[in-house]
């Protein structure tokens, strides 16, 4: 036994932070299977349910006869398949851009990109909430490293005010921000940040993995809403959450992928995807992009009005996730517990993934779900957390941190 280990073990649980993995025996959904029992699911990121679609487990099949289930090298030994060139096609004309990369994951999208455009002599600017990808992503890359408080755009103008007069004309700066927040679904400012990035001279990288499937035309994100595809250097995202299969991407011009093709670390050192994963994520792809993605998008929003209507709140995020702010972590984890025992899986968000003080209820509403599903929901948080209203809404308020 070794006691520092225990420890530290000890001290996680006093703190109120340790972790424990739950087991699903069935296929996501917005009803899964626990061990012991169904549980109605409010967590997941499945936006659209096309995890467990049939379209999906269709291609999957398929794709597996077409290419068996290994790529069997890293894509410039011999894993490059044609499947992994179509999805990379597939998901630049999805995005506007010329060209696209795809990685095993969107974590190692972010550790391959960043530290592949930025080095020691170089300057990464982070939005305080930016996903741990991110972070890591930039403190691997070894750039300097500034955070600007969440969408504080007077904030990010003096830190690349600074970064210009410290830095030589030769140092590349790149602004690093989510389209849309992963724990608190807000959104930023893009029009804004791609125009302060131009002025300065900097780079912009948007993280869409919540955006993509849910907003924008086609459900191409926030970036193509606003018209910024072509102004923004990096758009990258995820093909697991509204995507419903796994893996991570970025778009970009045809010089930048050439580039981290070249470079980036967690693409050149690591096995291909299985491209029967990206034959079905291309497939993925095509159904967000037409008529069925634009049913489910509608359902998605018809489920979201339903949830903010009956929890009488005032201020609904453009997307999907819906935080309820509890503020102590151990009072957010009763909440969630509580909500278990009723029948409603609802995971507690606490330190570090958000700022201490700060835990919450992360709430994630998604297209399969079923309006008995949400009236139920509902009613039991209005039981479990007093002042629902008030919850929803300090999230969406928090504003500039
Ligand atoms: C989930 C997520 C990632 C990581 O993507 P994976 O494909 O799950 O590794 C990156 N960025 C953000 C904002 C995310 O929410």
């Amino acid at each position: 036994m070794d006691l520092s280990i225990q420890n530290e073990l000890e001290g996680l649980a006093d703190a109120g932070l340790y972790r424990r993995l739950r087991t699903v025996c069935s296929p996501q959904g917005s009803l899964i299977r626990l061990p012991d029992r169904e549980i109605i699911n409010f967590s997941s990121n499945d936006y659209l349910g096309l995890s467990n679609s049939d379209e999906l487990r269709a291609a999957m099949i398929e794709g597996v006869q077409r290419y068996g289930v290994g790529a069997g090298a890293s894509r410039l030994v011999c894993g490059n398949h044609a499947a992994h060139e179509e999805l990379e096609q597939t998901l630049a004309r999805f995005k506007g851009t010329e060209a696209a990369l795809a990685f095993s994951s969107g974590y190692a999208t972010a550790l391959g990109v960043i530290p592949a455009l930025c080095g020691k002599e170089d300057v990464v600017i982070l939005d305080k909430l930016s996903h741990a990808s991110l972070i890591d992503a930039a403190r691997l890359s070894g750039a300097t490293i500034r955070i600007f408080p969440h969408n504080h755009l007077e904030k990010l103008r003096r830190l690349l005010e600074s970064a210009r007069e410290k830095h030589g004309a030769g140092t590349r700066v790149l602004v690093v921000t989510e389209s849309i927040f992963s724990m608190d679904g807000d959104a930023a400012p893009l029009l804004e940040l791609v125009q302060l990035t131009e002025q300065y001279g900097a780079m912009l990288l948007v993280d869409e993995a919540h955006g993509v499937g849910v907003l924008g035309p086609q459900g191409r994100g926030l970036i193509a809403e606003l018209g910024l595809e072509k102004r923004v250097a990096l758009q990258m995202g995820t093909l697991s959450k509204a995507l419903g299969v796994s893996g991570g991407y970025v778009a970009a011009s045809r010089e930048m992928i050439e580039l981290l093709i070249n470079k980036a670390r967690s693409f050149i050192y690591s096995t291909a995807p299985p491209p029967a994963l990206a034959f079905t994520a291309t497939q993925a792809v095509k159904i967000v992009a037409l008529e069925p993605g634009d049913a489910l998008r509608k359902q998605l929003r018809a489920n979201l009005a339903a949830f903010h209507r009956l929890a009488k709140t005032t201020h609904p995020n453009p997307a999907a996730i819906v935080p309820l702010i509890i503020g102590d972590e151990a009072a957010a984890m009763q909440a969630s517990a509580a909500l278990q025992e009723r029948g409603y899986l609802i995971p507690a968000i606490r330190f570090p993934t958000v700022a201490k003080g700060t835990a919450r209820l992360r709430l994630t509403l998604s297209a399969a779900h079923e309006t008995g599903q949400i009236e139920g929901l509902v009613s039991h948080l209005l039981d479990i957390v007093p002042e629902l209203g008030a919850a929803v809404e300090e999230a969406a308020e928090e504003g500039p941190a």
